[in-house]
């Protein structure tokens, strides 16, 4: 209850910082203005930094008894997608939107900083504040951990939000949260000619359309039906004229799945089917695959202490169950070095038109959810710490 009770005293400071964020969207990994305008504020808070990551940046609050280290993430980046909002503090910037709601997660550890530097005589440890650059494009938490972010951290805490769970919820569970985000791309090479004469080609075209649709028999005929797996081709680019042949086409997808060991398995599946695909056409395939983002999967004791930080802030019986997400979060890289727990906080409120999807161009967040927000960041913090005191 104190929580909340601190973290309100900063609503209208978070939600300030949110609107010149949502005003200022830049995109990832270039979040110059942003990771600036957050040292200028930690600065003002007199809160130690660190860049991390090119544009990230790691706040630190020592508290005043020994103990473990945890660290709370919020990403800030925005995407490409034109703003449709008539708000007063729609995005100033064309083409850029924060469409994810990441401006909310950057703002409301700000306010966690404030308050967990107001009770830092309480604090059983160290609370690192990962401000986290690229989320949308799966580099950001990689850099940061690269550049030395986790080195001594025991534990760590992320939070989204989300305008499927109505404000004032909190979704914390342990297992398999989100899945891989995979991304593959395939090159065929034929042989180019006139349309007319296919005898004289090697049509990369017919390989290309053949092998879309052998690939999908990888999910249904090769994977247990009881463990999820999506592979997706998204996109095929082939031809430049209706009556020419095309000597190359290019395939690329997207995998996701909860289990870490399908790695291995789904790309040598993809791998044997386009070049023997191919083969059997005359023609080659080469393929590149590469793991944007890992499965997230949280940790149970970490689940359990966020679970019951969740209760203390919002009660309860505004704890929601989820099913897990088939979309990706890079927050796995943070959690695959230490354990760790990603959460989801509700912000939508059909009043206030906060309902619309994550990533549309109408997309906002109702900012009544921030003190929630803020409170379970700091409630977080605490009970971990307290959990493995010394
Ligand atoms: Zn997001």
């Amino acid at each position: 209850m104190k929580t909340l009770e601190l973290a309100k005293k900063y609503q209208e400071y978070v939600v300030k910082m949110r609107r010149e964020f949502h005003m200022n969207p830049e995109a990832s990994m270039k979040e110059f203005n942003t990771s600036k305008r957050i040292k200028e504020e930690l600065e003002k808070i007199g809160v130690e930094y660190v860049s991390c990551g090119g544009t990230g940046v790691v706040a630190t609050i020592k508290g005043s008894k020994p103990g473990k280290t945890v660290a709370l993430r919020g990403d800030i980046d925005a995407l490409a997608v034109i703003e449709e909002n008539d708000k007063e503090y729609a995005s100033k910037v064309d083409g850029l939107m924060h469409a994810c709601g990441h401006d909310a997660h950057g703002a409301m550890l700000l306010g966690a900083v404030k308050v967990l530097n107001e009770i830092k005589d309480e604090i059983n440890g160290t609370v690192k504040f990962f401000f986290q650059p690229g989320e949308e494009v799966g580099k950001g938490a990689a850099a940061m951990i690269a550049d030395g972010a986790m080195n001594g951290v025991d534990g760590v805490f992320g939070i989204h939000v989300s305008s499927d769970m109505p404000t004032g919820t909190i979704n914390a569970e342990p297992g398999a949260r989100l899945a891989s985000g995979d991304m593959f791309k395939i090159v065929i090479t034929g042989k180019g000619g006139h349309g007319a004469h296919p005898e004289n080609t090697v049509d990369a075209v017919v390989v290309g359309a053949a092998l879309v649709m052998n690939i999908q028999t990888i999910v249904s005929r090769e994977f247990s039906p009881l463990e999820p797996l999506v592979i997706t081709v998204g996109s095929i680019k082939s031809g430049t004229r209706f009556n020419v042949i095309a000597p190359n086409a290019v395939l690329e997808g997207t995998v996701r799945y909860f289990d870490p060991t399908y790695t291995e398995k789904v790309k040598s599946a993809i791998e044997r089917i386009a070049k023997l695909t191919a083969e059997t056409y005359r023609a080659s395939a080469e393929l590149e695959y590469t793991v944007v983002v890992k499965p997230t999967i949280n940790d149970e004791t970490c689940a359990k202490i966020a679970a019951e930080a969740a209760a203390k802030i919002v009660g309860k019986d505004n704890l929601l169950k989820l099913e897990p997400s088939t979309g990706g979060e890079d927050f796995s890289e943070f959690s695959s070095v230490a354990p760790g727990v990603m959460t989801r906080l509700g912000t939508r409120n059909k009043e206030k038109k906060t309902d619309y999807p994550h990533h549309h161009n109408k997309f906002d967040v109702d900012e009544d959810g921030f003190v929630y927000g803020v409170a379970y960041y700091v409630q977080f913090a605490i009970d971990f710490l307290n959990n493995y005191k010394k």
